[in-house]
């Protein structure tokens, strides 16, 4: 078949390292004991209740076709959580329910992107970002950030990188970094997009994941809920990562619009989904606690390992379910020690280059596996790390 030109170069980035994760996955499947910190996906299943909500609604009859911009009561239940979290008035009409984040980010894109118009984003990135912008018909342009500044936009790059395109996408707690957003580097991103006429695209799907400090959504900013639109998720808040549900929020005028595009993409989302969905936000934040308490704590056992040495340093992990090390310290990329470790002691992290150019010479660790097994992964991870510096300085007084 001759694919188009538009589909064929979705996917133009090259070896990004992500070879990696599909060896690891290889060599698991033919049973060899690899510890998988790959991918962002929780080592618990949905919770019970969830599900059982799920299983009222489906044998209660909700499982024709549901209306396309999502059950009143769940656009009503996440308008009011958006209300609470922003202090912005928010009804029904600025809802779009949405088969998960992935959709909304393309949909959002879809709406404030001409054919051909430039969508930034920030460099390191969620892997799917630059194939959402260019799927959506624009041209993905990054704008780097820097370790030493903890992978927050300055207004400096932003300056250079944001004139000429018609939206910016940002995502605060951050895959890969597991950096939360300061409130300055938000009134700064806030500034900037209101100075060059840019959209906001804020992908908040790990927002309650926050470990210190607090998540602020830039559509609480002054100026700001006309030109954002918000991305969330029931995927990561409550591990409903199978059941595809998220949402899209901004302006009334953008959801008229985005409701069309939903009736010629998805055509609405499974009305039992949505349901359990209802049914799980209105459990309020001691679910959502219960959801994210692994992660929290896990987090915290990383610090207290990463504090008894040298040989990596941690970036901040102030959100989400990942810790970004900066191995630089031992000579090697970000795919060269993830390579060299899956070699030597079966463990899979994702090298900082498959999340973008910022990230090279840092890995990502993706704290998703039990407590005991990740402390001594991590364990290993640190020792190993040791070992190649220790190494590297007896090459260097070798030569
Ligand atoms: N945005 C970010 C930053 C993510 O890490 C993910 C998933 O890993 C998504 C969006 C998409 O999530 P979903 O489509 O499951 O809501």
């Amino acid at each position: 078949m001759k694919l188009s030109r538009h589909i064929t170069l979705l996917t133009d980035d090259g070896d990004d390292g992500w070879g990696l994760f599909y060896k690891a996955r290889a060599l698991k499947d033919a049973g060899h004991p690899i510890v998988e910190l790959t991918i962002g996906e929780h080592d618990i299943r949905t919770d019970p209740s969830i599900l059982s909500a799920m299983h009222r609604a489906a044998t209660g009859g909700h499982t024709g076709y549901a209306i396309v911009p999502g059950t009143d009561t769940l656009r009503d239940t996440v308008a009011a959580r958006i209300a609470q979290r922003t202090g912005q008035h928010t009804t029904r009409d600025n809802v779009l329910i949405t088969p998960g984040g992935q959709a909304a980010l393309f949909a959002a894109h879809v709406a404030v992107l001409d054919p051909g118009a430039n969508g930034a984003f920030i460099d390191p990135y969620y892997a799917t970002y630059p194939g959402t912008i260019r799927g959506a018909g624009g041209v993905a342009k990054s704008i780097i950030t820097q370790a030493e500044q903890a992978f927050q936009p300055t207004r400096a790059a932003l300056d250079a990188g944001l004139p000429g395109c018609a939206s910016l996408l940002i995502n605060s707690p951050n895959n890969p970094t597991g950096v939360v957003y300061s409130p300055a580097t938000l009134d700064t991103i806030a500034a900037a997009c209101q100075d060059h006429d840019v959209c906001l695209i804020s992908d908040e799907v790990y927002d309650t994941q926050v470990w210190s400090g607090t998540h602020i959504s830039p559509r609480s900013l002054p100026g700001m809920a006309e030109r954002t639109l918000v991305v969330g998720s029931m995927s990561k808040s409550h591990a409903m990562t199978g059941s595809r549900v998220g949402w899209l929020v901004g302006p009334a005028e953008a959801i008229a619009a985005l409701i069309d595009l939903a009736t010629v993409t998805n055509y609405g989302v499974p009305g039992y989904i949505q349901d359990a969905s209802v049914f799980a936000l209105e459990q309020g934040q001691d679910l959502e606690a219960k959801i994210a308490a692994p992660f929290r704590r896990r987090r915290d056992l990383a610090q207290s390992l990463i504090a008894r040495q040298n040989a990596v340093r941690a970036l901040p992990a102030d959100g989400a379910m990942y810790l970004m090390l900066d191995i630089r310290a031992t000579g090697l990329s970000g795919k060269a020690f993830a390579g060299a470790l899956l070699d030597a002691h079966q463990i899979a992290v994702m090298p900082g280059e498959s999340f973008g150019a910022a990230a090279a010479g840092h890995i990502r660790i993706a704290m998703t596996i039990d407590d005991t097994a990740f402390r001594t992964a991590l364990q290993t991870i640190l020792t190993f790390a040791q070992s190649q510096i220790t190494h590297k300085a007896r090459m260097h007084h070798a030569r």
